[in-house]
């Protein structure tokens, strides 16, 4: 459509272990939707066990998007997000209210510091498998592999589904 800004499909992992988790994750939705990222689909919410384990439970989710940003300018607007919803600076892979990782750019494969794409931890994260095979069942973009193929690899330990929905 003339004037309007191309759109790339992009995929967005969600974690909370801080307050309200439920509820950080549905303001994330609703602040990525009033800054040019709209939510297609979402999976369901994954209570999993913390990695590391000195810390309160997550929830977890994986949601399908559209973006005009590019993908500097989106890590910076999840960022600012996650600065809104309360995040601040702690301990590596520590507590925190959210937490916002671009999984996929469309197909796109980037590592230019600060910033990597396909993120580099899928793999091995079933709180991240376990929801993204919810909502992209094929292949995955540059892995090759379906999620569901990645997440009996690495097992379904920690993991339990439940029944909030995010849209
Ligand atoms: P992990 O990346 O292992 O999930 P984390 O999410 O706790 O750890 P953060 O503190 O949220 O890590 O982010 C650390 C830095 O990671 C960010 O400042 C960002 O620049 C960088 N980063 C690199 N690739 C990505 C990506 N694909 N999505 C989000 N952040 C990324
Ligand atoms: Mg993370
Ligand atoms: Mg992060």
């Amino acid at each position: 459509v003339t004037g309007q800004a191309e759109r790339h499909d992009v995929v967005i992992a969600l974690g909370s272990n801080m307050g309200d988790r439920l509820e950080h994750l549905r303001a994330a939705i609703r602040e990525m939707a009033a800054e040019l990222i709209q939510v297609q689909r979402a999976s369901s919410v994954w209570e999993t066990a913390p990695v590391p384990a000195d810390q309160p439970p997550f929830l977890n989710a994986v949601v399908v998007a559209k973006t005009a940003l590019y993908p500097h300018q989106l890590l910076a607007t999840l960022k600012a997000i996650e600065h809104r919803l309360g995040r601040r600076k702690g301990r590596r892979w520590g507590p925190r209210p959210i937490d916002l990782d671009i999984l996929f750019y469309g197909d796109r494969k980037l590592e230019e510091e600060p910033l990597t794409i396909p993120h580099p931890r899928i793999a091995e994260r079933g709180f991240v498998l376990a929801p993204l095979a919810e909502v992209c069942a094929g292949p995955l973009p540059v892995l090759g592999a379906p999620a569901k193929e990645l997440l009996a690899k690495v097992g379904e330990e920690g993991l339990e589904r439940t029944d909030e929905a995010l849209l």
